[in-house]
């Protein structure tokens, strides 16, 4: 008789342990796919073939420089080649004495050297691709050859092929391969310098990939978040909410132009069952290109 009491209560015991553990800790996988994300930052221009890669421009309008080492003459030109040039467009360019973004020579032994120029004497020498902008983060130009001209036209070439132009087939222009003192800009140029200059000099913060799934009430989260834009980005938080519960906030450093990241979380704990739709947020205080991409949603991949 005792024993019989015994074990109904421990089947008992052990039924409705089951149903708590049904209840509260399901066990169940659930796969989560993408539902909605923001659109990225696009351009719109005709960039055509003038430069050696689409939409190659500095992270601003206002670029630094050093000249280095050169004679009085065509230090003179360069500097020259700089005003001529800012004059026609948006651009702006001021000396510094460290970390400059367009390095002046006039030394032919640094050609041999570094070997780097994409065209001739003058070219960029760093670029990140950055959403549909290859960003130019450093340019060389080496001042050979000395211009005859009233005009600097070569300096002028050569920096043209610094801020990414490429040669022009016709004659009169001054990227012709070959110099001759009647040669002009034309409006092409200053045109697209000053539509790629338009779009201002800020982040862009955005998913590249988000992928989760949950077990039972654990989340396992793998996402890429990627700087599109045209300056570094400074810390933000990525904050997770399963059906607009807060879940977890994650910091996420600073990432350079064009620099991405991998987040991989496991078994964050979820304080809710049944959740339909995950959403990601890149809660980011500054001024970004686009910011509806900074969030994406996710909800239940049926399979
Ligand atoms: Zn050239």
């Amino acid at each position: 008789m005792g024993w019989k009491i015994f074990f109904s209560f421990v089947f008992i015991l052990f039924a409705v342990s089951l149903l708590i553990l049904y209840w509260f800790v399901p066990f169940k996988t659930i796969e989560f796919g993408i539902k909605s994300g923001g659109s990225n930052f696009s351009l719109n221009n005709e960039s055509g073939n003038m430069q050696f890669y689409p939409n190659m421009r500095y992270p601003d309008a206002r670029i630094s420089y050093q000249i280095y080492n050169c004679p009085l003459q065509k230090e003179d030109n360069m500097e020259r080649a700089f005003e001529l040039i800012s004059d026609t467009c948006i651009l702006d360019f001021y000396p510094v004495n460290y970390d400059e973004e367009i390095s002046v020579t006039c030394d032919s032994k640094n050609k041999m050297e570094e070997g780097l120029f994409i065209a001739g004497e003058g070219g960029p020498t760093n670029i990140t691709k950055a959403g549909e902008f290859n960003v130019i983060l450093h340019g060389s130009i080496l001042l050979i050859r000395e211009s005859k001209c009233e005009r600097p036209n070569v300096a002028m070439h050569e920096l043209l092929h610094a801020l990414g132009f490429e040669h022009s087939s016709n004659p009169d222009n001054i990227m012709y391969p070959i110099s001759n003192c009647g040669q002009i800009i034309g409006g092409d140029i200053p045109k697209l310098i000053n539509e790629l200059y338009l779009v201002p000099s800020y982040p862009d913060l955005s998913f590249e990939n988000v992928s989760a799934v949950m077990h039972g009430r654990y989340l396992d989260v793998n996402m890429s978040i990627r700087n599109n834009g045209l300056k570094d980005s400074e810390m933000v938080k990525v904050i997770i909410y399963a059906d607009e519960i807060l879940v977890k906030e994650v910091d996420l450093d600073a990432l350079k132009i064009g620099y991405g990241k991998i987040i991989m979380l496991g078994n964050v704990w979820v304080p809710k069952i049944n959740v339909k739709e995950l959403e990601f947020f890149i809660n980011s205080s500054f001024k970004e290109l686009e910011k509806n991409n900074n969030r994406i949603i996710l909800e239940i991949r049926n399979s």
